[in-house]
């Protein structure tokens, strides 16, 4: 799935990327064209102004006269060497062929059009037709025209030079494509993973409670009618499973749902003195915190801050609930409060287990336990600490933690103050 999404980014970024090339170079083609013909057209108008200056021109007796004899090439001397004119030609004012050099052109003038480009075979030439005035009045017309040749050579190289690196470029942009493509698939192929492992560790934490379901059913109806006692322990077993399933399966949905943000409409404002004496209170810590000490240092004022009571409190019970789970009796746990600056600290420290160094990076994953066996006799999914991330998270916060193996662990909330 991955490959095919990466060769089809690969496909596209090598084509987009391929057509703007084929585009620039065109361009520059055209460019290098359109510059060669100018060079080839002031060529021309070069010398046809030079040839225009010798024609000699008077009007005697009521007739005119024009003395080509000292024109360059089409007079009475022969042409330079150097010349490259294909031909010459004079056209009276009336278009009719006077005098010519080279080729035997038509003895009418074709077109007035003063650049053109003619195919001459083997060769292109470019030819001027220029008109020569005297006094306001067109006495003739000149027409010369120089071979392409060159322009046509520089430009074929040009276009070889083109045919034979677009190849080789579209070969590197399509590699530099591979490897951008894999670049940019690395995250979704890591949020997939991630997605997986979370699919693999629901179920495998859902398929546990129901194995025990089905065995304790199983048992309970083969069990004799009248033994009613071991009948009773077994439903026991399977109310107990279905509870443990229900809280996984809600604290699955929390952070499903949840997504990371407050509804703006549950925002209140919290009194957290308050809010940690009733939490302290709640019957299921109260039962947790049977075996040790439990203290709660508050400071004189009132802290207050936003933010929704119910999330907030779910998130200190599960942060107490953990330090009262791996505590042992005689341990003590401590709640504090207190304000500074402008944020609020809620440090929750034990003297319990610990966690060890290689555990603590992963300790705010989900389903991420320190020790297996371990915690899944203590009824933790794993889920606890992730979902107290995410309600901190929420509210604009931090959780942070440190601990030491055998000594203990501290967990702290830090909210921002209003
Ligand atoms: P659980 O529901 O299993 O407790 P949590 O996400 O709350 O899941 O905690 C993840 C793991 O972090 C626990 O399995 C436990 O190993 C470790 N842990 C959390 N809190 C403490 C603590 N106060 N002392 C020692 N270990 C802890």
């Amino acid at each position: 799935m991955f490959n095919r999404s990466r060769r089809d980014l690969t496909r596209w970024f090598t084509l987009s990327m391929g057509s703007i090339l084929i585009l620039f170079a065109s361009i520059l083609y055209y460019q290098r064209s359109i510059n060669r013909l100018e060079e080839s057209d002031r060529l021309l108008y070069r010398k046809a102004r030079v040839m225009t200056a010798n024609i000699d021109y008077e009007w005697r007796q009521d007739k005119e006269r024009i003395d080509l004899s000292n024109v360059p090439i089409l007079g009475k001397y022969s042409p330079p060497s150097d010349s490259n004119l294909i031909y010459a030609r004079w056209y009276s004012a009336k278009g009719t062929l006077y005098q010519f050099y080279g080729r035997q052109p038509a003895d009418q003038i074709q077109a007035i059009a003063a650049f053109e480009t003619i195919q001459a075979h083997p060769e292109w030439l470019r030819q001027l037709t220029l008109p020569v005035d005297h006094n306001g009045r067109t006495i003739g017309y000149l027409q010369i025209a120089i071979p392409l040749t060159d322009a046509q050579v520089a430009l074929r190289e040009m276009l070889m030079v083109m045919v034979i690196t677009m190849p080789l470029t579209l070969g590197v942009i399509s590699l530099v494509g591979w490897f951008l493509s894999g670049i940019a698939m690395k995250p979704i192929r890591n949020a997939y993973a991630h997605l997986q492992r979370f699919t693999s560790d629901a179920s495998h934490e859902l398929r546990a409670p129901l194995a025990t379901i089905l065995s304790n059913a199983q048992v309970g109806l083969l069990s004799p009618v009248e033994a009613g006692k071991p009948k009773h322990i077994r439903l026991e077993n399977i109310a107990e499973m279905a509870k443990s399933m229900n809280r996984l399966v809600t604290d699955l949905l929390f952070l499903a749902r949840q997504g990371g943000r407050l509804d703006s409409n549950t925002i209140q404002l919290i009194h957290l003195n308050d809010l940690l004496k009733e939490t302290i209170a709640t019957p299921s810590i109260q039962s947790a915190a049977k075996h040790l000490t439990l203290h709660l240092e508050l400071p004189e004022e009132n802290i207050r801050i936003n933010g929704n009571a119910d999330l907030l409190q779910q998130a200190i019970i599960n942060l107490l609930t953990n330090a009262c789970k791996y505590t042992s009796s005689k341990g003590t746990v401590w709640v504090r409060l207190i304000s500074q600056y402008h944020r609020v600290l809620i440090p929750i420290e034990d003297t319990g287990i610990g966690i060890s160094e290689a555990g603590l990076p992963h300790i705010f994953e989900r389903f991420y336990r320190v020790d297996e066996e371990r915690t899944r006799q203590k009824g933790g999914s794993g889920l606890g600490l992730a979902i107290a991330q995410q309600i901190v998270a929420a509210h604009g916060g931090y959780l942070t933690v440190s601990s030491q193996v055998g000594k203990g662990s501290l967990f702290q909330i830090e909210l921002p103050l209003i």
